[in-house]
């Protein structure tokens, strides 16, 4: 069936008979407004993303069941960036009139599939047509006991720069499927299935463990900087402690270029987090008993945002943030990256 034929209320109606609300959510979707309690003493923490077809994705490279899911687990990611708890999501869609049901069905499925993954529920949004490319806004909310979160602004000189999992993979997918490459399989999941960091974020902000942190969409480089540059702080990295999976090695042993998609390439969803020497060893401890692997990738320094490498030579490079900018002067393939 087409959208046309199920129109705006029927395919609202659809959404709604999939969500069973907890008990925190007094009114959901179906009221004006959405009227939720959160745990008592915390404060709210919200976010919000966009995605549009053409910019962030194509279905020529992603199903809508994936699309779905990566656009709610973009957006939790954000809420692990700050040490909170994701409880409720606005997604709000606007698509062609003729679409197939099945489609706009398969990305709600996705999307409620990620959501259930989390304990999160669906509490509104908002459904257009659109004359042209696919448009999807995702809200997220949740919360944090007071103290506990976790901002962009409070790394200090010394501070060793930690980060999650491994980088590059998603960027290098990317550019294989720019490239119509085979893609291994490890890296294309990676891409189209991020992994949001939420219990690493909550016990990194519960414990105090991170003096800053961020969650790495646009790329090693470009969300480093947004760390250094208002605390007045330089970045040393290690080439040789830079996270890669074996499948990103694989790559890059014949094409060693390829190398820098882990410092700049984007949609990692890895969390990029600061800790005093002394927190370092309760990080890794955190990281082995939560089983999500934590590197230690370089320290600050007193500076003015400046980003420097070790290479595994010894010499030292500056590297120059390059991540994804979607007003900036070089646009031109951007599909894929994430605001
Ligand atoms: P309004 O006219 O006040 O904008 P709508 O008719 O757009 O209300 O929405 C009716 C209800 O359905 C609201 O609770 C809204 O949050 C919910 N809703 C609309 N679109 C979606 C969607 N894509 N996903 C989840 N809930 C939705
Ligand atoms: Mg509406």
């Amino acid at each position: 069936m087409k959208l046309r034929a199920l129109g705006e209320f029927g395919l609202i109606e659809q959404i709604r008979q999939k969500v069973v609300d907890p008990a925190s959510v007094y009114r959901g979707i179906g009221d004006d407004a959405a009227e939720l309690s959160l745990p008592d003493g915390h404060r709210l923490l919200t976010s919000t993303d966009m995605l549009i077809e053409g910019v962030h994705f194509r279905f020529e490279w992603t199903d809508s069941h994936s699309l779905g899911r990566k656009a709610v687990a973009v957006n939790l990611s954000d809420l692990a960036a700050m040490g909170g708890t994701p409880s409720f999501l606005y997604l709000s869609l606007a698509c062609p009139v003729d679409v197939d049901f099945t489609e706009v069905e398969a990305f709600f499925e996705g999307a409620l599939a990620e959501m259930a993954t989390f304990q999160v529920t669906l509490v509104g949004g908002d459904t257009c047509r659109s004359p042209g490319p696919w448009v999807i806004s995702v809200t997220v909310e949740g919360h944090v006991s007071p103290g506990d979160s976790v901002g962009r602004l409070q790394a200090r000189p010394g501070d060793v720069i930690l980060v999650s999992g491994t980088l590059g993979d998603s960027a290098l997918a990317l550019n294989h499927l720019k490239s119509h490459l085979p893609v291994d399989p490890y890296l294309l999941q990676r891409h189209l299935r991020p992994l949001p960091r939420i219990a690493l974020g909550q016990a990194l902000g519960a414990q105090h463990l991170a003096s800053a942190m961020i969650d790495i969409s646009d790329g090693l480089s470009a969300d480093l900087g947004h760390l250094l540059m208002p605390a007045g702080l330089d970045a040393l990295l290690d080439a040789a402690q830079i996270p890669l999976s074996s499948a990103f090695r694989d790559v890059v042993r014949d094409q060693p270029d390829f190398f820098e998609l882990a410092l700049h390439g984007g949609e990692d969803y890895e969390l990029l987090f600061t800790a005093t020497p002394e927190n370092v060893p309760a990080v890794m401890a955190l990281s082995d008993s939560l089983n999500v692997p934590v590197s230690a990738i370089g320290k600050l320094e007193k500076g003015s945002g400046q980003i420097k490498l070790r290479q595994t030579t010894g010499r030292i490079d500056p590297v120059l943030a390059r991540g994804y900018d979607h007003f900036g002067p070089s646009q031109k393939t951007p599909e894929g990256r994430n605001a």
